[in-house]
């Protein structure tokens, strides 16, 4: 009798059973598989600008969309094995311990994430145990796209135009009806428990109490979508401050992979069908084409995206993270009334609207004139929503150093507060 196929499936930020190639592709060539989550030690870490890692929201957020995973894969016969510890070395234990041949991973394609991913496959190596990726965090497969990654154009409107004429995004795949794994023992959450010394909280001012897991992302859907049908107003609204239906909401969901973003343009063709496609409908796509850029961005400029400057911000400071302004900024003390009432919401919900987060980091880098990587570094340490390629994409954008460098992305930030928020009910919502 032939020995058992059996394989680890590693989830990162794909923390769901639809819509999920790693877990399928593991399931139609094994036997059996053993699902598991690293809670990396890097994570838990300081970054060289002095921020944490992952802040206790994001933190929180995670615990939530684990324990979401672990209760579906158990409703399936399975479980999540949580890990925790240095990835190469934690994950070199369980293939050894369950003797795993395969192992089936999200895609990376950050720069520190690469080298985790490259470790770990040097590692499994030793056991003979093969790493296989697969993308999972944009719409369009990079085989979907009309050129190869590395002549991605250097302007989203190029590469929208150019995604647009060939537009087609792949099916969902469906969530297995059940998982032949191992006995796994009941999800231990003890290292992630240790990580909070006390109740995380979130201002009830939020403008949405997030909480993580496939469950309550599909759930913010349907209320989005179908119960307010607050998606055929979206391009209208999107731009607001305020309130939980201004915009969709589902950047943490996406970032950890509760939902999918196809799960997501799928149920935008749905709702299409039933009440009517319109400039809304077309613009939530067109946003999460945004994400597929920074995405793609990352991929093909890896580390240059981290650098400090272009020539075009040549005298920015660098503020280490004792500097005054620094420090007032984060804890909205600039004397900007729309700046701080903005920083004060991230501080105290881990959550900001786009057009706070863009007026925020062009005062960051044109008023400041400090050095982006330190305001991309703590809204790393503080959004529940952080996702590597958006973040530091966008902040890359803004600052005028990314791939499409420009001087003058600059906000009027007076203008800006008149525009978006005439009556003050944002900046009195936090600033009283
Ligand atoms: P919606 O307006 O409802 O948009 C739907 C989805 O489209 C979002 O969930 C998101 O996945 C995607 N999207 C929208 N705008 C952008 C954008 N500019 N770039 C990339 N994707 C976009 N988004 C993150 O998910 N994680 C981050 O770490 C992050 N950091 C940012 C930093 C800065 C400086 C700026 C200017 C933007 C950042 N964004 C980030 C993008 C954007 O602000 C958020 O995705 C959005 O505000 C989340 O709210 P929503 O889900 O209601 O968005």
């Amino acid at each position: 009798m032939s020995a058992k196929k059996m394989a680890l499936v590693w989830f990162k930020t794909n923390l769901r059973l639809r819509d999920n190639e790693c877990l399928v592709k593991a399931m139609a060539e094994n036997d059996e598989v053993v699902p598991f989550y690293c809670l990396d030690d890097a994570l838990l870490g300081t970054t060289k600008y002095g921020f944490k890692k992952t802040g206790v929201i994001r933190l929180k957020f995670l615990k939530e969309s684990l324990q979401q995973l672990d209760e579906d894969l158990r409703s399936l016969g399975s479980g999540l094995v949580l890990i925790n510890g240095i990835p190469e070395i934690e994950i070199f234990r369980i293939a050894n311990e369950y003797g795993a041949q395969k192992i089936y991973a999200e895609k990376e394609v950050a720069p520190e994430e690469l080298i985790t991913e490259k470790k770990v496959a040097d590692e499994l190596l030793k056991l003979n145990c093969t790493f296989l990726t697969f993308e999972c965090r944009n719409l369009l497969h990079s085989s979907e796209l009309p050129f190869p990654v590395g002549q991605l154009p250097d302007t989203f409107t190029e590469f929208r135009k150019r995604t647009e004429k060939v537009f087609s995004v792949r099916p969902v795949l469906p969530k297995p009806s059940n998982i032949a794994s191992p006995n796994i023992a009941p999800l231990n959450l003890t290292c992630l428990n240790k990580l909070f010394s006390k109740e995380v909280t979130v201002d009830p001012r939020t403008a949405i109490q997030f909480k993580g897991g496939a469950k309550a992302a599909h759930e913010r859907l349907q209320y989005y979508f179908f119960e307010t049908q607050s998606i055929s107003t979206y391009k209208e609204t999107r731009n607001g401050m305020v309130g939980e239906r201004y915009s969709s909401k589902f950047s943490a969901w996406l970032a950890l992979g509760c939902i999918s973003a196809r799960e997501i343009y799928e149920e935008v063709r749905k709702f299409e069908t039933i009440y009517g496609a319109n400039e809304s409908t077309y613009w939530l796509i067109f946003e999460l084409l945004w994400r597929d850029y920074f995405g793609l961005c990352m991929e093909k400029n890896g580390i240059r995206y981290f650098l400090r400057s272009v020539s075009q911000q040549p005298k920015a400071a660098n503020p280490s993270k004792f500097n005054a302004a620094l420090i007032q900024w984060i804890n909205g003390q600039t004397g900007e009334p729309f700046i701080d009432a903005n920083m004060i919401e991230l501080k105290l919900t881990g959550f900001m609207s786009n057009r706070g987060r863009q007026n925020v980091a062009s005062y960051f880098c044109n008023d400041l004139k400090l050095d982006w990587r330190y305001g991309a570094a703590y809204f790393e340490q503080q959004l529940v929503d952080y996702d590597v390629c958006s973040n530091w994409g966008n902040w890359a954008y803004l600052a005028g150093v990314g791939n499409d460098p420009r001087p003058n992305r600059y906000f009027n930030i007076a203008k800006q507060a008149a525009t978006y928020d005439p009556d003050n009910i944002f900046q009195q919502l936090w600033l009283t």
